[in-house]
């Protein structure tokens, strides 16, 4: 089981995702991340391990954060090893566009195979890299989160929740979740 938690606020927000993250710790995981608006750019850290001893101490030596708002993950892993890379968030080459990321997409590899052909590099062995990437794919051609992110959910099979980011609006968190049963 993974934990996804966002804020935007009026605070510095990269100490309350982090303390966020630590309520969900009981759902056990194996690496954590967070992605804030910071100036003008994204920026993410991500470690693998137990709060504590990975996100923590990776933040501890990161210059003070002013970002007030961001998305924080914890990763449960079913698409890759438990490993930075592989840990969330993830984000296209220039973090245009950054995603956390619960649940499983069962058509990834379909999805990937087709990005490829569009020019897209992968970089992780996670099935949740295609989401952002597919995102990207739609926002290009579209211009607008929600348009992309619709798009993209329409290709996407399985049962999942994101929390987005997009560079060009800062401030803005975008969140969506799918959950479909068989039962
Ligand atoms: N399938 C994704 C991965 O392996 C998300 C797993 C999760 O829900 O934590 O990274």
């Amino acid at each position: 089981m993974c934990g996804i938690v966002g804020y935007v606020g009026a605070k510095e927000c990269t100490a309350i995702l982090v303390n966020s993250l630590t309520k969900l710790e009981y759902r056990g995981y194996d690496s954590a991340g967070i992605a804030v608006f910071e100036g003008d750019r994204i920026k993410t850290v991500k470690a693998k391990g137990k709060r504590k001893e990975g996100l923590i101490k990776k933040l501890e030596n990161e210059p003070h954060f002013t970002a007030t708002a961001g998305i924080g993950h914890t990763r449960w892993a079913t698409h890759g090893e438990p490993s930075e890379n592989n840990a969330h968030p993830h984000c296209t080459d220039d973090k245009s566009v950054v995603l956390v990321h619960n649940g499983i997409i069962e058509n990834y590899q379909e999805l990937k195979d087709k990005l490829i052909k569009s020019g897209y590099a992968f970089y992780s062995q996670t099935d949740t890299e295609i989401a952002v990437k597919l995102v990207d794919y739609y926002y290009r051609k579209t211009g607008t989160p929600l348009e992309a992110i619709s798009r993209a959910m329409l290709r996407i099979r399985g049962s999942y929740a994101f929390g987005i980011m997009f560079h060009d609006h800062p401030g803005k968190i975008f969140a969506c979740l799918l959950y479909t049963s068989d039962a």
